[in-house]
């Protein structure tokens, strides 16, 4: 089991990673973005091989590859290494908070992954 934090109420993946990537250093895995799919959006089932697909190799590389920074604040932060604080998401799912754009050509699947047959 990951000895990571958990997500924090409706805290979104980039904010929660970028939170471990702030606090932790690099991971040189994506054992955060795991952590948080295990524990906010187990049914993004998919997430690991997308962020691959993007060049996430480690949870900084997946924040970076998949998201930037919707507002001069949010990119300030990131320049100083400053807290993030997340404006919410729907638990369950993938999209990140106000705060974050996802970056052009990325698929997230609409926000939640759905299982085959439902
Ligand atoms: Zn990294
Ligand atoms: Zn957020």
């Amino acid at each position: 089991m990951s000895s990571l934090p958990n997500p924090v109420d409706h805290e979104c993946l980039a904010c929660y990673l970028y939170r471990m990537g702030n606090t932790l250093g690099c991971s040189r895995s994506t054992e955060a973005l795991t952590h948080y799919r295990d524990y906010s959006a187990p049914r993004a089932t998919a997430l690991e091989r997308k962020a691959r697909l993007l060049g996430g190799n480690c949870d900084c590389e997946v924040l970076m590859n998949a998201f930037r920074p919707h507002t001069e604040e949010v990119e300030a932060a990131m320049e100083e290494g400053l807290d993030i604080i997340c404006k919410g998401t729907r638990r369950g799912s993938i999209q990140p908070c106000e705060q974050w754009l996802m970056r052009r050509g990325v698929q997230w699947g609409g926000g939640q992954f759905r299982t085959r047959s439902a």
